[in-house]
C-alpha cells in the first residue's frame, strides 16, 4: 500500500475516531480504567418524582447499548491507528496478508482480510 493511502485512511479514522468519542461523551464518560460506562443522559439532575426517575433510568440503560455497541468500534479505530503509527496497517490480524483494499474502503478499522471474517 502506498504512504498516501495508508495516510487516507488514516485521516477517514481520524475524523471517525472524532464521531464516534463525541457519541460516547454525549451518552457517557471514561472511568478510571478507561473503560466508557453510560451516565444519566440529557436528563436534569436532581430528578426526584418516581416517574422521572424511571426515565433516567430507562435512558440510562438506552445509553448502556448504545456505549456498547460503540466503545469496541472505537477500541478498532484506535488499534488500526496504532497499527499505522507501526507501520504494520493493512495486515489481516490471522494470516498477516495485507487486507484488500476495498474492505479497507469500506472500513478502514477492518482487522482481517475477506477470507477470515
Ligand atoms: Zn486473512
Amino acid at each position: 500500500m502506498t504512504p498516501e493511502k495508508i495516510a487516507d485512511f488514516k485521516k477517514k479514522l481520524e475524523e471517525e475516531k472524532k464521531v464516534v468519542e463525541g457519541q460516547l461523551g454525549s451518552m457517557g464518560a471514561k472511568d478510571g480504567a478507561g473503560e466508557w460506562t453510560a451516565g444519566p443522559g440529557a436528563i436534569d439532575e436532581g430528578a426526584t418524582e418516581p416517574d422521572e426517575l424511571a426515565d433516567r433510568m430507562e435512558q440510562q440503560e438506552e445509553n448502556a447499548d448504545e456505549i456498547a455497541a460503540l466503545a469496541p468500534r472505537l477500541k478498532d479505530i484506535n488499534d488500526a491507528l496504532e497499527k499505522i503509527e507501526e507501520g504494520i496497517y493493512g495486515a489481516c490480524e490471522v494470516s498477516g496478508e495485507p487486507i484488500e483494499e476495498e474492505r479497507l474502503e469500506a472500513n478502514p478499522a477492518a482487522r482481517t482480510c475477506t477470507k477470515h471474517l
